[in-house]
């Protein structure tokens, strides 16, 4: 957060976050999103938790910085553990790769009842996390895509109610790969992701090709084959 200011990815994640409400922010590292979060009167208030020393440690000091110890707590603690049942009414996770993000909901499943929206915003695989709200009964409500400093994240917004609603009409395969909504949408951050997903899908399938035809080269053969032919099919074959 240099000069006060957020990332662009942080300030998409902030921007869905309910106005007023108290909010968890789990691997928080510098406190930065709950710090913006209530300084600029978005959140009433914040819990900022962190299972690493250093990172608590920047969360504790940014927070005692600002003046703000009065309305966020810096919690140290594995994913959800930090918070109370009933005690927040959205979480955001940010920065993690999704088997992680989903690990945490997994874990925290107890702590989730009361909350009413999930901002989740997974680095890598973010298939996974929405197949964890497909299941658990969180209806992803939106999806954003964005590029920032030549990396390009994907947030998910999800709220408890009919996890299918997003996925009717659609592959379901396909749109939980590239995201329901955002498969609809295919801005320039989209197609540049997946064209270069599918470049290097075919480039790693060219090696497993020369490789020995092991049952595991031809189950990941057929896992890259199966992908590619999803998002070409969704990007009409620009990728080819
Ligand atoms: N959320 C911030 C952001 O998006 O810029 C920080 C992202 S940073 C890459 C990931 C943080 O998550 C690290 O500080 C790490 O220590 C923390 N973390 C990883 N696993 C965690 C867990 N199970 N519970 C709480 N924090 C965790």
């Amino acid at each position: 957060m240099r000069s006060g200011k957020l990332s662009h990815r942080l300030t998409a994640v902030l921007e869905y976050i309910p106005d007023g409400s108290v909010f968890a922010d789990i691997g928080s590292d510098h406190a930065y999103l709950p710090c913006y979060a209530v300084r600029s009167g978005k959140a009433r208030a914040a819990i900022a938790g962190e299972v690493a020393e250093g990172p608590l440690h920047s969360a504790k000091k940014q927070v005692e910085r600002q003046g703000l110890q009065e309305k966020i707590s810096v919690r140290k603690g594995d994913g959800l553990e930090v918070i109370s049942p009933a005690e927040v009414e959205c979480i955001t996770i940010a920065g993690m790769g999704g088997t992680l993000i989903k690990k945490i909901l997994t874990e925290g499943r107890e702590k989730l009842r009361g909350v009413k929206r999930l901002i989740l915003q997974p680095n890598v695989n973010a298939e996974c996390v929405r197949g964890w709200l497909l299941e658990n009964g969180w209806q992803l409500v939106a999806e954003q895509i964005l590029e920032e400093d030549g990396q390009i994240y994907e947030i998910l917004v999800a709220e408890p109610g009919e996890p299918l609603e997003p996925y009717r009409g659609k592959n379901r395969d396909a749109a939980l790969l590239l995201g329901p909504y955002l498969m609809e949408e295919k801005s320039e951050a989209f197609r540049k992701k997946w064209r270069n997903e599918v470049k290097r899908w075919k480039r790693i399938l060219k090696h497993l090709q020369s490789a020995s035809d092991s049952p595991e080269n031809r189950r990941k053969k057929a896992e890259f084959e199966r992908k590619i032919q999803l998002v070409e099919e969704v990007l009409h074959d620009e990728t080819s």
